[in-house]
């Protein structure tokens, strides 16, 4: 056996685990359906949370742009990337979060895995909480600080782990919504310990950026920590391929870090910019996530959200309760039901696909073992209707056994 033959036998160990990722090539139709591997499904697994994704204004943006800048940036920011179409937008970011300053980047992981490192390293101290996001661990990683781990939201662990660091440069990292459990943070905690640690703040809104808050500002507006209340201690990172419906991420906070960010993120300088064309994409989608529009999609998301806890939730139905799926507390469109074994929920992915309903079935590594779930995505592209006929289609999954 050579080192080449190695990987035939390991594919076949990650398969009889249950582990295999199959991509599917999806056709978007309108709305949440999709033409999945050539047939219509009604789709619970995009992250498209306000569906904008195939708004005519953020089209309209494109096709603008394209005919102004044309296609491709040419290169890092740092040499002629620097479009002026991405100079407005990082501007429109920061006043959107309220905020002093926001850099621009080409993708949410890249950032992650290259600011962490550009703020910490070797005698330094992460703090970091165990459901972050795996780009947020790479940077982690990266950054060869000192890592301390507390347990899901428990902030006395953190408390306690702060107290006993004697580095001097302490760095927090914390998802602001959880991308797998759909909880919040508790943020204002966050902070406090911070300020009394003197400990900076990373904060990652991939999943509330454009839902929590006033007009959608952010995870850290809806707790009244941007304006005249932001810390300077803090840095909030969101991503932009998620209800703003397009791609890419920023990073805002007070001027010095994030000067020192566009000095020193490796991801920022080495990396060919975002074209224009996405930057004006985003602009468009700023507009409308703050227009009354954004808050009519804000609020059916919720109603959504809403009518699904309603029918899956714990003691909503005996035969859902009685399978062991359960439902997560969660407030947001991230609405896990846990079926806990991982070829039992590929089961019931399978069992929905069936019907023409397509939920991702999330897996071992990306969640703990033994909490294998279905990660059920809401959008504002959902009507009532859909809602119903999942959770219809989950009971008698459940029924059936
Ligand atoms: C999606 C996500 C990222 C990565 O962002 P991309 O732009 O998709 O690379 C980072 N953090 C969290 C919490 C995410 O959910």
């Amino acid at each position: 056996m050579t080192w080449l033959d190695d990987f035939d036998a390991r594919l076949a160990e990650h398969a009889a685990a249950h582990l295999t990722r199959v991509r599917r090539v999806v056709v978007p139709e309108s709305g949440a359906r999709l033409t999945v591997n050539g047939r219509s499904m009604l789709a619970f697994c995009s992250n498209d949370y306000l569906g904008l994704a195939g708004h005519p204004a953020l089209k309209a943006a494109v096709h603008a742009a394209v005919d102004t800048y044309g296609v491709g940036s040419g290169a890092s920011p740092m040499v002629s990337g620097y479009s002026a179409a991405n100079a407005a937008l990082e501007a429109e970011l920061a006043a959107f979060v309220q905020l002093p300053n926001a850099l621009y980047f080409y993708a949410g992981y890249a950032t992650n895995a290259s600011i962490v490192p550009a703020l910490v390293g070797p005698g330094d101290a992460i703090f970091s909480d165990a459901l972050n996001h795996a780009c947020l661990i790479d940077g982690c990683r990266l950054s060869k600080a000192q890592v301390h781990r507390f347990d899901h939201a428990r902030l006395e662990a953190l408390e306690a782990q702060l107290a006993a660091e004697p580095a001097r440069r302490k760095l927090i990292i914390s998802d602001a919504v959880f991308s797998m459990d759909g909880d919040v943070a508790d943020i204002a905690t966050v902070v406090s310990l911070a300020e009394r640690h003197d400990a900076l703040v990373l904060l990652d809104d991939a999943h509330g950026f454009g839902l929590l808050g006033p007009q959608g500002r952010g995870a850290l507006s809806a707790v009244g920590l941007t304006g005249s209340k932001a810390s300077p201690r803090v840095l909030y990172m969101a991503t932009l391929g998620k209800a703003l419906g397009v791609a890419g991420a920023f990073v805002a906070g007070p001027e010095r870090l994030v000067e020192w960010l566009l000095q020193k993120t490796r991801s920022y300088t080495y990396a060919t910019a975002a074209p224009a064309l996405l930057a004006e994409s985003l602009r468009a989608a700023l507009r409308v996530v703050e227009s009354l529009e954004g808050d009519e999609r804000r609020a059916h998301l919720q109603s959504l959200i809403a009518r699904l806890r309603d029918g899956l939730s714990p003691g909503a139905d005996a035969a859902i309760d009685a399978a062991g799926w359960s439902l997560m507390d969660s407030p947001t469109p991230i609405q896990p039901l846990v079926i806990g074994d991982n070829a039992a929920s590929l089961r019931v992915m399978q069992g929905l696909q069936d019907a023409g309903l397509w939920v991702p079935a999330i897996r071992p590594p990306t969640v703990p073992a033994g909490t294998a779930r279905l990660r059920i995505a809401l959008s504002a592209a959902h009507q009532h209707a859909d809602v119903d006929l999942l959770v219809r289609s989950l009971r008698t999954l459940a029924r059936a056994g």
